[in-house]
């Protein structure tokens, strides 16, 4: 299974908002095994949120769509994926539902048509109930492809997809991916050009080819640090590949600059 993350907005393409979206359903696949080729960032533009999806569906079998799902004239993702997967937009009443008693309970105001928009999903798709905002996620499939949608703003997107995609992921992977990260910290006294990731690198050689476990080195301001990664039917298989790597990387960088210093497994 391999999906690719298309997040939807035109704030995301001019810098006006940091994409967290994507590094948080990123962690999440790799958690449940999934792997990702590919990211996207398209903005609220119709010819090219299909464009997008024609492109990311040669080379994935799953997206990932976040923003969009709002009132707003320019929150258009729902309707062009309807359009893409030949689905009618109706009303999910349990969102309707839901979004009546929110208004009642903060505004004492009644429904304007531009809200029931966010009450629409595809037709015939599994909806994902939106318990912190208005407009329900939705997963849809058509023959091998998947799609799964779900609202911009991260205070709603990131329960919705603990509580949704999390189990539904989870039961079509049957895989999870492990990483052991491990920083390696300068010496003081060690010599400038001690520093960095160069010198690691070259030591590990061709430890950094393997394939399952991986191993790739990472320049980070205060050291380098090595990340081993593997995948496997269970967590405890995944750590079992990596730790005679593990233990490689720890003979091989025996330096005396260099301090193996934190170890993280995620
Ligand atoms: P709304 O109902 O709020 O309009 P929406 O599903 O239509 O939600 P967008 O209009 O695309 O989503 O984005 C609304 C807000 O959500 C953005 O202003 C931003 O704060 C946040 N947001 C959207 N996409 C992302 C993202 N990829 N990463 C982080 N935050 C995002
Ligand atoms: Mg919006």
């Amino acid at each position: 299974m391999i999906a690719e993350i298309i997040s939807v907005g035109t704030e995301l393409l001019l810098g006006n908002i940091v994409n967290t979206n994507a590094q948080f359903i990123a962690k999440k696949l790799a958690e449940t095994g999934i792997e990702m080729h590919y990211q996207t960032v398209v903005g609220d533009n119709p010819e090219r949120i299909i464009a997008a999806l024609d492109i990311a569906y040669t080379r994935a079998d799953m997206t990932i769509l976040t923003g969009g799902l709002g009132p707003t004239k320019d929150d258009i993702t729902k309707e062009k994926l309807a359009e893409y997967f030949h689905k009618k937009l109706v009303i999910n009443e349990e969102a309707m539902q839901h979004m009546s008693a929110l208004l009642e309970k903060v505004q004492k105001a009644s429904l304007m048509d531009s809200m029931k928009k966010m009450a629409l999903v595809p037709d015939d798709s599994l909806i994902l109930q939106n318990h912190h905002g208005i407009a329900p996620g939705c997963i849809m499939k058509d023959g091998k492809k998947i799609c799964i949608l779900l609202p911009g703003p991260p205070k709603e997107m990131e329960p919705m997809f603990e509580e949704y995609c999390m189990p539904y992921l989870k039961e079509i992977s049957h895989q999870v991916i492990v990483s052991v990260n491990i920083k390696m910290l300068d010496f003081d006294h060690a010599p400038v050009t001690v520093v960095g990731e160069a010198p690691v690198a070259d030591a590990l050689g061709e430890l950094l080819d393997g394939e399952n476990p991986t191993v790739a080195t990472y320049a980070k301001e205060d050291g380098c640090l090595i990340r081993i990664t593997a995948k496997a039917d269970d967590r405890q298989r995944a750590l079992e590949l990596i730790e005679p790597v593990k233990e490689k990387c720890r003979a091989i960088l025996k330096d005396e600059y260099i301090q193996w210093i934190k170890e993280e497994t995620e």
